[in-house]
């Protein structure tokens, strides 16, 4: 998925923002790298420093000249946009953008571009009328203009999110049980045994409860322990109970 996201720089002014951009998109996983009429020399000194080891992305980029060129073969083409304009146009967040993206890119001919503008003027109308959707960061509306590979690196974190999200749908929220869960009455015996154990060693007193076997009892539901994870559980409480009686 992430190979077929373009980055699309329009009329970049410092070799240092091509530089920190390519860094941007190297952290993320994203590679397409296309310069529309760039107004410096795209590999410098500057660039190199920039990109921090990520240079090979410059050196892999398409210098085109205009708009139509960079994002000819993009099913999907993103503008973004620091301020609004005056004309209204489908507006989407970065968190949706990333969202989307899935979806968007689920046929291997599908490619997204996400556009960005000059460091002084940004995109210019006519630009932003060739896209299908603008995404605007959300910043301090006294202050909205990200730096350009700042604004990038933003765009690519979600898209390497929603990536993610894509790898591992479930990963940690829900860990498919190797064994067979515990049943209710499992469990039952399991609270049972466990009071009674608590009562021996003289940790828990029925006469004032003070909610113990309750705030275990929630504590132990909310693991959805396995019948083998109680079986051990029962089996540290009898051994418990034998020392106690040792003790005794
Ligand atoms: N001064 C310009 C902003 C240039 S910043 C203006 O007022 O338009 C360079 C580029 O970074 C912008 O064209 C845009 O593509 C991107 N960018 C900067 N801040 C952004 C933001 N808050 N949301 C979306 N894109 C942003």
């Amino acid at each position: 998925m992430l190979e077929r996201i373009r980055i699309v720089l329009i009329g970049t002014s410092h070799p240092g923002n091509i530089g920190g951009t390519a860094r941007a998109m190297h952290n993320m996983g994203l590679s397409d790298l296309a310069l529309v009429a760039p107004r410096c020399e795209p590999l410098t000194a500057d660039t190199v420093s920039r990109a921090s080891g990520a240079d090979h992305i410059v050196h892999g980029a398409r210098t085109v000249e205009s708009l139509e060129q960079a994002v000819g073969d993009a099913t999907l083409v993103v503008g973004a946009s620091a301020r609004s304009r005056t004309l209204p146009w489908p507006m989407i967040t970065p968190r949706a953008l990333g969202e989307r993206l899935p979806t968007e890119l689920a046929s291997p001919e599908a490619r997204v571009a996400l556009v960005f503008g000059r460091e002084d003027s940004g995109l210019t109308n006519a630009e932003l009328q060739r896209c299908h959707a603008h995404v605007h960061i959300p910043t301090n509306p006294d202050f909205s203009s990200l730096n350009l590979a700042a604004a990038v690196q933003v765009l690519a974190y979600e898209c390497r999110q929603a990536w993610l999200g894509q790898q591992e749908p479930t990963a940690q929220a829900e860990v498919p049980p190797t064994q067979p869960l515990a049943s209710h009455q499992e469990l039952e015996r399991y609270f049972e045994h466990l009071e009674r154990t608590l009562v021996t060693i003289g940790f828990h007193d029925p006469a004032t409860p003070r909610q113990l076997m309750a705030r275990l009892r929630r504590f132990t539901l909310r693991a959805r322990p396995e019948r083998m994870e109680l079986n051990i559980l029962r089996g540290i409480l009898t051994a418990t109970e034998q020392q106690a009686e040792r003790r005794e």
